[in-house]
């Protein structure tokens, strides 16, 4: 075989082109004559979603029974970087045993705000956090010879309109929140691919971004994989090619080849550029992935297991007043909850897994022999509320302790839309006040994706934290409840009370195509700790049965200058009666009044299993880059001069141990005072501010006049004008939803959300053209009211 640049040197123009674009929807285009064969990809970061058959994005076509992972949100809780590599790993020889060659995973996009319906697939509002995790997984998987694809590259940070939404973040916020994780997960663990985002960053879109894709991603961290574009994300495929984008994906027919040949020639499209992409391309199809040998069974059933591992480690004990848990052999119980019975596990979307089986709560509790009764109490449909509220209050009244699952229904919470409220459905809400009226001893089980308000948090004694966690999700729960595991999960973000104590209430959807990130890097414990405001649950909590303590904080220097690190250690014991782990989190401290900085910031962290009353020092060490700032003047990284106060503790809000460190750094040129609330962030941010600080104003959402529509609106924008329109719309949809189970379920819905607000060219890139660029035109000509158009499809 030709080695890659002879390779290159053989192929034509047309050639490289046609490697640039997919084969069908989940497979590169082989260039056999050439020795280069196809590449399969496959969903996705909690387990293998492969489609054997028809391939869609929406996870909504079935797919070969694979394990189902805990999600993201639920994985990160374990703040365990080696149950994270043997995810990766797990999910590596499935793929293997599937032929498929890259797994399209994992999610490190920061959770900006906790209605994004896409949060459970994203692991924390934290960047460090997020960053090593996902390191960790791709790590896992690449050592299995499969390749990663690091998604989605960067500021996807809401699911409604994000196909047109416009990210619009300051230079600061942009890289010590939102490319940080990035810049980890590549440095660390060189993903084979990357996969760039749906949206617009600072008015470009993210496939067309070559500060990202080359200037930061290639040279400043020095990635040698492909960009890959998120499903239907190619906006322009000479800018994409230009700016570092490798292959669109899925195929679209190859529908803009053509016209970029012709740039080529004009050399609108560099050769170069062309000559980069392709051979990313051919790397990646060349590469030799290893075959599996074993029993898929024997590997299900082992990655099952696997799967209950990480969720035990993963479920956050928020709160055992009198402790409540663990439950006794001689408790009589009632269980109740829909919830309890039709348990979730996983997300909707590209992320959905079809496993083998999956263990409810129930269904756990009863593997365990825990004796219960069971009422339902409330329903996700809101049907007879009243009536079974009352049947459990019932029970209640007869039973020693009460555990009361709670949680978001399916439709909730989804890729391709966001969350209208905080809050749990009422009926929920309502129970917990019924039941605790009756029985002082309650205990909650809260099963959603991402954070939503208690306010029963008074009424009940118990309160673990289930996030949505994998097929075995029941028997993990089971083993906590009953002690057999001691809960050691750790929250990834932080709760808010109210969804008014968010700093980025007030702008997070309310203009959903030009959306200034105001709150700058104030984003989660970020904000909360340092704006003082109070929380439910701050980031990094946990309880145990077990109690810690941390003492003897040590370092082994007093000054750092660029190029070195620090060696911190602290002893930790075991101070109670039973074996335990505990997360020890170090934070930086910042100067409280310095603008732009958080009061602390986690920089590194560890997982420590101990045996009642041992004790263990624990070790870290902090390179140079753990003090660093984005200076926005010198466009880089910069070491600061002065003193730093270093944290250790359990949480961002539960910080015992500190010490000083002086930085050898050099002072900030920045001449430019910045407004009072990027120096004390209290209350929301407002536009003039935003734009004082980074030059960026949203642009306001105006509605497309007849007329004026192009193949960059929208299904649900076309129809508003012309029936015609809307009734090809319906016919769409109708055909799209017709063979799901239920036409007007979670599925359909989504499918909904989707078609409608999807730009035109968006859906034919998407459908591989099915909906034609033909038929596009005359659709728009139809919006238009230009009959003529419509009819002769000019
Ligand atoms: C999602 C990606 C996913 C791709 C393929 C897109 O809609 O945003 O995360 O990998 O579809 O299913």
């Amino acid at each position: 075989m030709n080695d890659i640049k002879t390779t290159l040197r053989n192929l034509s123009p047309q050639e490289k082109m046609t490697l640039t674009s997919g084969h069908d929807f989940w497979s590169s285009e082989p260039l056999y004559p050439h020795n280069i064969p196809s590449f399969r990809m496959s969903d996705g970061p909690h387990g293998l979603r492969y489609q054997a058959q028809a391939g869609d994005h929406l996870g909504l076509n079935k797919s070969v029974p694979s394990t189902s992972f805990p999600t993201a949100s639920a994985s990160a809780c374990t703040w365990d970087l080696d149950l994270l590599y043997q995810m990766g790993q797990g999910i590596a020889k499935e793929a293997q045993s599937c032929q498929v060659d890259m797994v399209l995973g994992p999610g490190v996009n920061i959770k900006r705000n906790p209605l994004c319906g896409r949060n459970f697939e994203y692991f924390s509002e934290d960047p460090y956090l997020a960053g090593q995790l996902g390191a960790s997984w791709i790590n896992g998987l690449q050592d299995q010879g499969i390749a990663a694809c690091l998604k989605h590259f960067a500021c996807n940070n809401q699911e409604n309109d994000r196909l047109l939404s416009d990210s619009l973040v300051d230079p600061v916020a942009l890289h010590e929140l939102y490319l940080e994780a990035f810049r980890i997960a590549v440095e660390q663990s060189q993903p084979e691919s990357i996969m760039c985002a749906y949206n617009k960053i600072n008015g470009t879109y993210a496939s067309d971004n070559y500060y990202l894709l080359t200037e930061v991603l290639r040279r400043q961290w020095g990635f040698k994989g492909a960009v890959i574009t998120d499903w239907g994300a190619l906006n322009n495929k000479v800018k994409a090619i230009n700016a570092g984008t490798d292959l669109e994906m899925p195929s679209s027919q190859h529908m803009f080849d053509q016209a970029a040949l012709a740039d080529l020639k004009t050399g609108e499209l560099s050769a170069q550029a062309l000559d980069r992409a392709a051979r990313h391309v051919i790397t990646l199809a060349r590469q030799p992935r290893p075959k599996f040998e074993g029993d898929r069974s024997v590997l299900l059933t082992q990655n099952a297991t696997l799967a209950q591992k990480i969720a035990e480690n993963s479920i956050v004990l928020l709160k055992n007043t009198a402790h409540i848990l663990p439950l006794q052999p001689t408790d009589k119980l009632l269980v109740v909850g829909e919830m309890a019975q039709h348990t979730r596990y996983q997300g909707a979307g590209s992320s959905h897994i079809n496993p083998p089986a999956a263990i409810s709560i129930i269904a756990g509790l009863k593997s365990e022999n825990i004796q219960f009764n069971y009422q339902v109490g409330y329903r996700f449909d809101n049907q007879q509320t009243t009536a079974l509220a009352a049947a459990a209050r019932q029970s209640a009244q007869e039973a020693d302790k009460v555990i009361l699952v709670l949680g978001l229904p399916e439709v909730a919470e989804s890729e391709g839309f966001d969350r209208t409220s905080l809050d749990l459905p009422a009926n929920q809400n309502d129970l917990v006040d019924q039941l605790a009226q009756v029985n002082p001893n309650l205990i909650i089980l809260l099963v959603a994706g991402a954070p939503v308000t208690l306010p029963w948090l008074d009424q009940t004694k118990g309160l673990l934290n289930l996030y949505l966690n994998g097929e075995n999700v029941g028997k993990a729960c089971a083993r906590i409840l009953n002690g057999q595991v001691n809960p050691s999960g750790k929250l990834a973000e932080t709760y808010p009370i109210a969804y008014k104590d968010v700093p980025s209430a007030q702008t997070y959807d309310h203009n959903t195509r030009s959306v200034a990130y105001e709150e700058s890097l104030y984003v989660g414990y970020r904000y909360y700790d340092k704006a003082n405001v109070a929380v439910n649950f701050p980031f990094g909590f946990g309880l145990s049965y077990t109690t810690f303590k941390l003492a003897q904080l040590q370092r082994d220097t007093t000054h750092i200058a660029p190029g070195q690190q620090l060696t911190l250690s602290v002893a930790l014991t075991n101070t109670g009666p039973i074996a335990g782990q505990e997360v020890v989190q170090v934070y930086v401290g910042a100067d409280p009044k310095a603008p732009l900085t958080p009061l602390t910031a986690l920089k590194a962290f560890q997982k420590v299993p101990l045996a009642p009353g041992e004790t263990k020092t624990v070790t870290f060490t902090l390179p140079a880059q753990a003090f660093m700032q984005w200076d926005p003047d010198l466009e880089q990284w910069r070491l600061p001069k002065g003193s730093r106060r270093l944290y250790v503790g359990t949480s961002s809000r539960n910080l015992p141990l500190e010490t000083v460190v002086t930085l050898d750094g050099a002072t900030s040129v920045r001449t430019q005072a910045l407004p009072q609330w990027y120096i004390t962030p209290v209350g929301y941010p407002n536009a003039t501010d935003f734009e004082l600080l980074s030059g960026l104003r949203a642009k306001p959402m105006l509605a497309t006049p007849v007329g004026a529509f192009t193949a960059m609106n929208t299904p649900r924008e076309l129809s508003k004008g012309s029936l015609p329109v809307r009734q090809i719309t319906n016919l769409i949809r109708h055909y799209q939803t017709k063979d799901l189970a239920d036409p007007k379920g979670s599925e359909a819905q989504f499918m909904d959300k989707i078609i409608l607000d999807t730009p035109l060219i968006r859906l034919s890139q998407q459908t591989q053209g099915q909906f034609s660029l033909p038929m596009l035109k005359r659709l728009v000509a139809l919006a238009n009211h230009n009959y003529w158009r419509a009819l002769v499809g000019k």
